[in-house]
């Protein structure tokens, strides 16, 4: 357990900085048992709980609010992967497994883990669980919660909800599971979980496309499922402005093409069947030809403009560098306000030129990456000149943003939760009907309000 100030200083601010909350304590227990325990003397004594797992969380969620006495519990020490079981494809995971240490556990046994984010050295799995974080792989293997067969959580009252099944089929009831994922911590402590594993790529191909228009990125995307299989495993939105900002902050990282691409995407592909990893005619292996086919057709076509395709696994990582190094590239060039939106494929154009216009009309930059291939868009708003920055309209900027997102059906949270930057933003634009049943629930599971308070619901 720690108490003093300077040990319990990087628990209490979140990653972004702009989020800190003090704690009586940070407690740091070992296992389930100890997690209850915990738990049920906080129940007594009326403290607030928060959870924390890699605190990498971008919504304010993993630090207490300061109006209530609370703790911060700290998954760190139950960090044990339990059993790989290589036929059935599972591990068991204490929840506070870093993702990445999971990830090179498993590729001993030639699977992989396939949550893929810029934070995955630090962020861990019962956090990856809380926040049902998405990343560049969903379009292939889906959200967190899709990775998910089983749960073993602490609940408010103290008792341990043994869930830790790997089946793949069980309708004995509701759901327990997918309550507890992406609940930010507010209805449970998860301590444990069984995750699904796939088989390890055998062959990848990356490339970086400068396409002819959002629309034709996603007529792309279909084509090159359709002709490869459905192996896209990353279908990443990096603009010019973009490509521009994260040069501007890690110059040590290179331009993908020579041409500025004003849509560029990120495609990578990738296989673990015998046959696309077999030697094509050029000397590559079949799934990077069958690629490269497809990209030349597709120029041909008028679709992709140019392509830089990786030929060396050190090309691939300079490209996946450039991806990552976006969220660090942007806070470093100044204020911006980060929407992570999502809207059906075929409105995702509509939003960025109708954002584009009015951002630019008042006074923004927008600078927007994206998952392109789940609908996703990290959408910034910079300031035009940053020296004018808090002269800006955001909060009108805002309304507009959230009114035409409700008007072309998406959602306000995609993948980063809600934590307490979106907690009014939820009350206030949440569906009532099913606001109302998540508060009811809330209420059911958590009557005393000590779990993660004040995020979420307010
Ligand atoms: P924390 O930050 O510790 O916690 C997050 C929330 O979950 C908090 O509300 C906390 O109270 C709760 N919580 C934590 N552990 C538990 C537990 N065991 N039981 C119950 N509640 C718990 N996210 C994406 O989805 N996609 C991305 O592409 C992505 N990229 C990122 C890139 C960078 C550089 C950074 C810094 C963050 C990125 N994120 C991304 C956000 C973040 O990494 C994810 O939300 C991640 O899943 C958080 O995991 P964590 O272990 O750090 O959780």
């Amino acid at each position: 357990m720690l108490t003093d100030q300077p040990s319990t200083a990087t628990y209490t601010t979140d990653w972004t900085g702009k989020y800190r909350g003090d704690a009586l304590a940070v407690v740091r227990p070992a296992a389930a048992e100890e997690v209850a325990q915990i738990v049920t003397l906080c129940a007594q004594q009326g403290i607030a709980i928060v959870p924390q797992s890699g605190n990498t969380g971008i919504c304010g969620g993993s630090v207490p609010i300061d109006s209530r006495p609370s703790i911060i519990l700290s998954l760190s020490r139950m960090n044990r992967v339990r059993a790989i079981d290589r036929d059935a494809r599972t591990a068991t995971v204490d929840a506070g497994v870093v993702l990445e240490a999971l990830q090179n556990a498993v590729e001993e046994h030639d699977l992989i883990f396939p949550l893929m984010f810029g934070a995955r050295g630090s962020a861990m799995i019962g956090g990856n669980l809380s926040t049902n974080a998405g990343g560049s792989n969903v379009v292939r293997y889906g959200n967190t919660r899709d990775l998910c067969l089983g749960i073993e959580a602490v609940l408010a009252d103290g008792s341990i909800l043994n869930g830790l099944t790997g089946l793949r089929k069980d309708n004995t009831g509701y759901d327990l599971k997918n309550l507890l994922i992406g609940a930010e911590g507010t209805l449970g402590i998860i301590t444990g979980a069984v995750v699904k594993l796939y088989p390890q790529p055998k062959v990848r191909a990356t490339a970086f496309l400068s396409v002819a228009s959002l629309s034709a990125a996603l007529e792309i995307l279909n084509i090159v499922q359709d002709r490869l299989g459905n192996t896209v495993e990353a279908f990443e939105y990096v603009p010019q402005p973009v490509v521009e900002v994260i040069l501007r902050h890690f110059p040590q990282i290179r331009a993908p093409l020579s041409e500025p691409a004003n849509v560029g995407i990120l495609l990578e592909v990738a296989s673990s069947r015998t046959d696309d990893a077999a030697e094509a005619s050029d000397g590559g292996k079949a799934l990077q030809e069958g690629l490269i086919m497809a990209l030349a057709d597709l120029m041909e076509s008028g679709l992709v403009l140019d392509a830089m395709f990786a030929t060396s696994e050190g090309q691939r990582n300079d490209l996946w560098k450039l991806r990552e190094s976006v969220l660090e590239s942007i806070n470093a060039d100044g204020p911006a306000y980060h929407l992570d939106v999502a809207l059906p494929l075929s409105r995702v154009a509509d939003f960025v030129r109708i954002m584009d216009e009015k951002a630019t009309e008042l006074g923004f930059r927008p600078l927007t990456i994206g998952h392109l291939g789940d609908g996703n868009l990290h959408y910034a708003l910079a300031a035009a000149d940053p020296a004018k920055w808090d002269g800006l309209p955001l909060e009108a900027m805002k309304e507009f943003a959230f009114d035409l997102l409700a008007e072309l059906k998406g959602s306000f949270s995609a993948e980063h939760g809600i934590g307490q930057s979106k907690a009014e933003l939820l009350r206030a634009r949440k569906e009532p009907s099913q606001l109302a049943m998540m508060r009811a629930i809330k209420q059911a599971l958590d009557p005393q309000n000590i779990m993660n308070p004040g995020k979420m619901l307010v």
